[in-house]
């Protein structure tokens, strides 16, 4: 593809990405497609000779976009939000035209210190602590996924205990901590790390807030020592992922600090909130405790997946961790020490120029504009959490302090089981309608529904068309 053909073909491209973000309303937000079926429509082998790029746009309309949940569609309340915007996708579409490979400073620096320079703009962004910065012993790094930064932050607390474990292999029990509803990426950073899910103790929590109990976690932490094993890492959640839940980092922290274990706090989906002032206190612990913090741009800041920040308090043991020379990566910089090299802050040796959808992002928005798009996105689901609990037909989870609101329809005369089957049925009901997309998940054996805010097409009347649907279909 001369660049001639690039120029012509791109903005072909450009103007079906438009098209398509603006007519996104006409799709049903959730694929209607059985299992199977768009992969039946495509050609079994590979084109021997090249094809035109508009035959592959005509697939894309005609094969590929049926097969496709409209993840950006004002109607998507499903999950979490992987919200995007054209900031980003040209920040991304950028990084993909310089097709540059980050893995060391030397193979381009502007790669690595935009990284630095947006992630040190993060931490005063969401009010985290300073020596999450660079500049101190910690640092700020993007990674693809808060599952990979919880295993990266699993590795260096494994090397903290002092055992040489990125050497030497795990000799003895380690063990992590987490809840019921900590994400399942915990589990796999155990596996993954060779500590084994078997080690990764389930620390009781509040049954009204299902928030983390810092005394159980405390009691078994004890018992492990008592038991000859190695506790190394906690893992506290703000913004569960099943409920938004907020375990109590400051009285997790204190019990992390007085047995000196790691403290990894995910605060995937919700931490971006602390762009706004009057939701820091989400943040109340983290600078006193957090050894590593994790929070993702790519949920509900505007930037399209991947992008996932983490920080940590102190970088050496993550970097003692991590670090592999082999003779064809030495160079000057890396020898002088001057330079960082974010090939020891992850899991691969590639990397991508990702700081380049975020600095897109946070310049097209400023400060402000993320604000205010996380105020809107709050607001929206506040007033929807007005109408369920004036509704008598319908029971509200409280609370939910961010943009996700779970809750069910009453069915007073039916077992919890029945119950639970009739609000799926809803929800399918729903989800097959096309006019909306919601998610589950259960709370002491109660199926609740989840309406999670977070696309920038929503309005209030997107809202309020979900709940009367909603309302219909009880
Ligand atoms: C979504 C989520 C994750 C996993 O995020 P990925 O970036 O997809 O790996 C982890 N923790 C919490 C609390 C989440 O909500």
């Amino acid at each position: 593809m001369s660049p001639e053909e690039f120029r012509r073909i791109g903005k072909v491209v450009v103007d079906w990405i438009a098209d398509y973000r603006a007519g996104i309303e006409s799709f049903p937000v959730r694929s209607q497609v059985r299992p199977g079926e768009v992969r039946a429509k495509l050609p079994e082998h590979p084109p021997e000779r090249g094809e035109d790029f508009e035959q592959v746009l005509r697939d894309l309309d005609e094969v590929l976009l049926p097969g496709v949940t409209h993840w950006q569609h004002p109607g998507f309340f499903a999950y979490f939000p992987a919200n995007s915007s054209g900031p980003s996708v040209l920040g991304d579409l950028l990084s993909s035209g310089l097709g540059v490979q980050g893995m060391v400073w030397a193979t381009s620096p502007a790669c690595t210190e935009l990284e630095t320079v947006v992630l040190d703009w993060l931490v005063e962004l969401l009010g985290l602590p300073e020596h999450f910065r660079t500049d101190a012993v910690g640092g700020g790094v993007i990674q693809d996924s808060a599952s990979s930064a919880v295993l990266v932050a699993c590795l260096a607390a494994l090397q903290r205990t002092g055992e040489e474990v990125a050497r030497r292999g795990i000799t003895r029990r380690h063990v992590l901590y987490a809840s019921a509803h900590t994400h399942s990426s915990l589990e796999r950073a155990a596996r993954l790390s060779g500590v084994g899910a078997d080690n990764v103790r389930v620390v009781d929590t509040d049954p009204d807030t299902l928030a983390m109990d810092p005394r159980h976690l405390d009691e078994l932490i004890s018992a492990d020592v008592e038991a000859g094993a190695v506790p190394t890492m906690v893992c506290a959640t703000i913004g569960t992922t099943s409920t938004t839940a907020i375990d109590p980092v400051p009285e997790v922290g204190e019990v992390c600090r007085r047995h000196g274990v790691w403290l990894h706090v995910d605060a995937a989906y919700a931490g971006v909130a602390a762009v706004c002032p009057e939701l820091r206190w989400i943040n109340d612990g983290v600078a006193e405790h957090a050894d590593s913090y994790c929070t993702n741009p790519h949920k509900w800041l505007l930037t399209n997946f991947d992008c996932s920040a983490l920080w940590l308090a102190d970088r050496a043991p993550m970097i003692e961790a991590l670090s592999v020379l082999p003779e064809y990566l030495r160079d000057e910089a890396t020898e002088s020490g001057e330079v960082i090299d974010y090939r020891d802050w992850q899991v691969p040796l590639g990397r991508r120029f990702r700081a380049l959808k975020l600095w897109s992002v946070v310049r097209w928005f400023g400060a402000e504009g993320l604000r205010e798009h996380i105020r809107h996105t709050v607001a929206l689901a506040q007033e929807f959490a007005g109408w369920v609990r004036r509704d008598p037909d319908f029971e509200l989870l409280e609370p939910h302090p961010f943009s996700l609101v779970c809750f069910r329809p009453r069915y007073p005369d039916l077992p919890v089981e029945e119950a639970n089957e009739r609000t799926h049925r809803v929800m399918d009901a729903l989800n097959d309608s096309g006019d909306l997309h919601l998610t589950h998940t259960k709370v002491d054996g109660r199926t609740l529904l989840r309406l999670a805010i977070g696309s920038p097409a929503t309005e209030r009347r997107h809202v309020e068309q979900a709940w009367a649907r909603i309302r219909q279909a009880v």
